[in-house]
């Protein structure tokens, strides 16, 4: 079957195909692990997990030994087999927030930082953390990234930093971070080591979701102190570098979750098959069956959209509308799909007895992460106002 398959294909296959092995033999049953918290996975799970991916050969499976990226659309393919289960990404090293920090480390920080900073995470030896949102009471960034705060001034051969953050996932427990700050020319990014007593964890928030270790913090950051080679680029690059971030890191998040829908949608198939109600299996009444049809077109969808931004990625375009058009639709996709997971098995879907539950949660919250929803269709407003007068208003 590979063999008809182009090469870059056939590797992604061939790797996807351990890592969803991996997945579903090895990973799945540490579901019910209890150091699985509502802060997500504690990082003694994560060290065991990995200690698995690792002796399986499946450990950060999308960076290869000679230290290249597969490219965005065959990390699509092995990113939606680490899916299958939340904790099947970080357990192979792929999950938010590592997996886009490698990915921005990867195209931009020095030899020197590579060595500090990237290294232990490819190693799957360390966790990441990256700073950007400020405290909404405080009216600092959210949605609107000029609104940043934190301030970073000269101090000697390097940098002061000072403000507040939230929703930092993976602070607590991270043991490298990247910091925005706005510098005199303006927003920059900072790598640290962590913990830094500077950096304080003022409270770990109690979210809907439950898959990131170390959860989401709220952090003070009160007189940090970083060297100038600790800069990643040049002052003032700060938004230009999150750029380079942000559209494949929002589509890694469609296809990790597409990953999670698709398991969600295998567990709610199985329970209406087996279940009667009615003199008949569920799969046998229309309602029911209709939904798991909408599913499978849904998942259709996500999956081609997916694949359609992830081939405007390996062109080395930016893809910053094409990956807010995938964000938008591959996110309320997926909570289509995994609220007609919930509803078709009654009450046991809205239990913790399966991982349905959990996907249900997991997706609502990605709907706001990397862009709201509607944050993303009013930038694609815009352009579409932009082009019509750049068309010269004709019509
Ligand atoms: C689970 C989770 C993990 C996160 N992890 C991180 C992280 O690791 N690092 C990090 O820096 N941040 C992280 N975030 C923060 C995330 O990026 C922000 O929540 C997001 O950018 C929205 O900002 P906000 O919460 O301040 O919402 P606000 O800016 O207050 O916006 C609230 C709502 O207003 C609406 N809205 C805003 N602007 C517009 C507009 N122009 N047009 C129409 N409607 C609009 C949207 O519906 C939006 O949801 C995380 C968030 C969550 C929920």
């Amino acid at each position: 079957m590979t063999d008809t398959l182009p090469a870059a294909a056939a590797r992604a296959r061939a790797i996807a195909d351990r890592v969803e092995a991996f997945v579903r033999t090895v990973v799945a049953p540490f579901e019910r692990d209890p150091r699985c918290g509502a802060h997500g996975p504690a990082d003694t799970l994560v060290a065991e997990l990995r200690a698995l991916a690792k002796a399986a050969g499946v450990l950060t499976p999308h960076i290869l030994a000679d230290g290249s990226h597969l490219s965005h659309r065959e990390v699509a393919v092995v990113l939606r087999a680490a899916g299958l289960s939340p904790l099947g990404p970080i357990a192979v090293n792929v999950a938010a927030p590592d997996e886009g920090n490698m990915y921005l480390l990867g195209k931009v920080a020095t030899e020197a930082q590579k060595a500090r900073f990237l290294a232990p995470l490819v190693a799957g030896r360390a966790r990441s953390a990256f700073f950007m949102t400020e405290p909404a009471a405080d009216g600092g960034a959210g949605s609107d990234p000029s609104m940043l705060q934190t301030q970073a001034i000269r101090d000697g051969n390097g940098w002061r930093i000072d403000g507040r953050k939230a929703f930092i996932t993976g602070a607590q427990g991270a043991a490298v971070g990247i910091v925005m700050a706005k510098a005199p020319e303006g927003a920059s990014l900072f790598l640290v080591d962590l913990p830094d007593p500077a950096i304080r964890i003022e409270r770990v928030l109690d979210t809907i979701d439950s898959s990131m270790p170390g959860g989401h913090a709220v952090v003070a950051i009160d007189g940090l102190r970083v060297t100038a080679d600790q800069m990643l680029g040049e002052p003032g690059d700060g938004y230009a570098l999150a750029q380079v971030r942000l559209a494949p890191a929002r589509l890694t998040h469609c296809m990790r979750w597409l990953g999670g829908c698709t398991r969600a949608h295998e567990i709610a198939v199985d329970y209406a098959n087996r279940r009667m109600a009615f003199g008949k299996p569920l799969i046998d009444h229309e309602g029911v069956g209709f939904m798991l049809a909408e599913n499978l077109i849904d998942l259709k969808q996500a999956e081609l959209m997916i694949d359609w931004c992830a081939d405007i990625l390996d062109t080395g375009a930016l893809g910053t509308a094409e990956s807010s058009m995938a964000k938008v639709a591959v996110s309320e996709a997926l909570m289509r799909i995994a609220d007609r997971c919930v509803q078709v098995m009654g009450g046991t879907g809205v239990s913790g007895d399966t991982i349905v539950e959990q996907i249900f949660r997991e997706v609502r919250a990605f709907r706001i992460y990397d862009g709201p929803t509607e944050v993303h269709k009013w930038s694609l407003a815009k352009k579409i106002k932009r082009d019509w007068k750049a068309a010269g208003a004709q019509g």
